[in-house]
């Protein structure tokens, strides 16, 4: 074998061992990617929020829940979906007697609140549920602001009735808040005061004592009982 015939085929041993590394690597490349793109894909829908179809519970933590929606003539319900971001807190500020859920479930009903409107109004022994949680309601006072309280909060008003035993309905409300944060993966600071939104003193009690860290953490509370899913 001369000189030049056994460079040649030293030529066409290193080409064979190129073609060899690729035919193994390009596989491995492909196999790497596609798991890379499946792993992101994975990732990025499980951080997606959940479908928020709104829910109708009969009752939250022992606590009856009447559904009673305002029909979607009222200028009180505009009937829009929205994403929900928050659950914001009000009080109604009505110390009457007897102006209890239900009696604010009347008051909406009757179409006297304008365009008004909240989604649940609750007190000492029971919840009402005017508004579906994945539609728009006039709570906030901040009007279409974007990412504000009446397009992404689901409104509660605590009921202040002089005749009601108002530590049950914080500890009600608080259970409510909670199951609204678990149903729709929501986080203990997407609570929300009223006053967050507009310059307004609501929730008055619970603002004028000092009581919304022990809100939360009623509400945190409550969170952690409610069984995880997964
Ligand atoms: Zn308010």
């Amino acid at each position: 074998m001369g000189y030049w015939e056994s460079e040649y085929s030293m030529q066409t041993d290193l080409r064979g061992a190129a073609w060899r590394r690729w035919a193994i690597a390009v596989p491995i490349l492909v196999f790497v990617v596609v798991v890379a793109a499946f792993l992101v894909v994975t990732v990025v829908n499980s951080h997606q929020p959940e479908p928020q179809e709104s829910v109708y519970p009969e009752e939250i933590f022992g606590i009856p829940v009447h559904t009673e929606l305002l029909p979607e003539t009222l200028p009180a319900r505009p009937g829009e979906r929205r994403t929900i971001k928050y659950v914001v807190i009000h009080e109604t500020g009505n110390t009457a007697e007897g102006s209890d859920a239900a009696g604010h479930s009347a008051y909406l009903l009757s179409g006297k609140s304008g365009d008004t409107s909240w989604h649940y109004t609750v007190d000492d022994h029971q919840i009402y549920h005017h508004i579906p949680d994945d539609e728009i309601a006039w709570h906030a006072g901040d009007r279409r602001t974007r990412d504000g309280g009446n397009l992404c909060g689901i409104g509660v008003e605590l009921c202040v009735n002089e005749d009601g035993d108002f530590e049950k309905t914080f500890d009600n409300a608080a259970r409510l808040t909670a199951y609204l944060l678990d149903t729709y993966g929501l986080q203990l600071g997407d609570v929300k005061q009223h006053a967050d939104f507009m310059d307004k003193n609501c929730p008055q009690t619970i603002r004028d004592n000092n009581r919304w860290p022990e809100f939360l953490e009623k509400v945190h509370e409550y969170k952690n009982l409610i069984p995880s899913e997964e």
